[in-house]
């Protein structure tokens, strides 16, 4: 298994070379763009490819406003604040996630509680977070409690792993129910809609990332995705430096940050936006070329759930056992062809071992067990 894994690894990319997970592809669109940026000089925090960018990104997800950020570490952390996320405040999301979830919590002061996700989904189950609260909070007219300490549980961050859609409804429903934000982290989800819906649009402040690894990238970059209008006037204030319009004198009104994406990395991501639909296409037919080279193995792929269109951005497997997938990232990382394991669960991490939790029975199965295959978007000749 694990050599013929690799043999068809290699017949997609058509390489003898080193096979990374995913790369990013450009062509002449983006050297066009870039160099406009260079030509004029406006390669800074001004420039019209950040507001272009914002809208293509606007349009495509179907958000009230988007606003551009330097990375999507600060985008999350933005989306945070403008939720009302303050020092102390506990914020509910899963331990099976890329450690950027929890770091923009982490500088905010605020604490997390990791929860269980679905093996379906890999993402935040809503039974998990459900029966915590019911276990652990109580609501009053001023919003949702910790019972034992009296912090406010102010929001809950769910991730669309890999791309692959949390459940939406259950989750916003809870939020409502209990007085909580919605935050979602789609840092991995551009593409990828919930019931015909695009992920990032429930929350009512969400994070994309345009970081080198992810489906379209800016160099490094990331989004806001904000649900009404007023909201995303706010985040554009603070993201840029919270200064009132005014021809000379310099008058800031809160505390801001300066996330602004630079313009030259905003023309890539117009380049890139152009292509984005070529790329789900393409990443939609190497997922289902994965799935049929694993049906009927030992092997389960992971797959968009019934309720979702997922982007595919990371295919990933789930191996039977940990031996097994142990040696099989073992005989492809030695074959030059790039697999690598989940992320380890986040409470295992020594800046975030004291986290609430529960028991993390799924995410602790799917910690030993899911591995990630190379995902570049390729034309396939088979
Ligand atoms: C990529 C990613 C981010 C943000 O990453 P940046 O590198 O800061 O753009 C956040 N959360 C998850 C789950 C991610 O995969």
């Amino acid at each position: 298994m694990n050599d013929d894994i690799v043999n068809f690894i290699r017949d997609i990319y058509k390489t003898k070379q080193f096979i990374p997970l995913h790369a990013p592809t450009f062509s002449n669109i983006e050297r066009k763009y870039v160099l406009e940026t260079i030509d004029s000089t406006y390669v800074s925090s001004v420039g019209a490819f950040v507001h272009r960018f914002e809208e293509q990104v606007g349009i495509f997800t179907g958000t009230a406003k988007a606003v551009a950020t330097v990375n999507g570490t600060a985008a999350l952390h933005v989306a945070l604040y403008a939720a009302g996320v303050r020092a102390n405040d506990l914020v509910i999301t899963q331990a099976l996630t890329f450690v950027a979830t929890c770091n923009a919590l982490y500088h905010m002061g605020a604490k997390p509680v990791f929860l269980d996700v679905d093996r379906e989904t890999l993402s935040l189950s809503p039974n998990s977070v459900k029966m915590w609260l019911e276990n652990n909070a109580e609501r009053d007219e001023k919003g949702c409690r910790y019972k034992y300490s009296g912090q406010t549980i102010k929001a809950i961050v769910p991730m669309h792993t890999f791309g692959h859609p949390a459940r939406l409804d259950e989750l916003s429903q809870i939020c409502n129910e209990w007085g909580i934000a919605l935050v979602e982290d789609a840092a991995e989800s551009l593409g990828s809609f919930y019931k015909g819906k695009h992920t990032g649009t429930y929350g009512c402040f969400s994070a994309l990332s345009f970081n080198g690894n992810k489906i379209i990238t800016t160099g490094g970059g990331g989004m806001v995705l904000c649900k009404d209008l007023e909201g995303g006037k706010h985040v554009k204030h603070i993201t840029t430096t919270a200064k009132q319009p005014h021809p000379y004198e310099f008058y800031h009104d809160e505390p801001g940050f300066n996330y602004r994406l630079p313009n030259i990395n905003a023309a890539l991501g117009c380049a890139q936006m152009e292509k984005l639909n070529t790329f789900l296409e393409l990443k939609r037919e190497l997922a289902q070329s994965y799935h049929n080279f694993f049906e009927n193995s030992e092997v389960q792929c992971v797959k968009e759930p019934s309720y979702a269109q997922s982007n595919y951005w990371l295919n990933a497997i789930i191996c039977p056992d940990k031996e097994y997938r142990d040696e099989f990232i073992r005989i492809t990382n030695s074959a030059e062809v790039m697999t690598r394991p989940i992320w380890q669960l986040m409470h295992r991490l020594p800046m975030f071992s004291s986290g609430l939790r529960d028991d993390l029975q799924n995410s602790q199965w799917l910690e030993e067990r899911v591995v990630n295959l190379p995902s570049t978007p390729v034309e396939l000749s088979i």
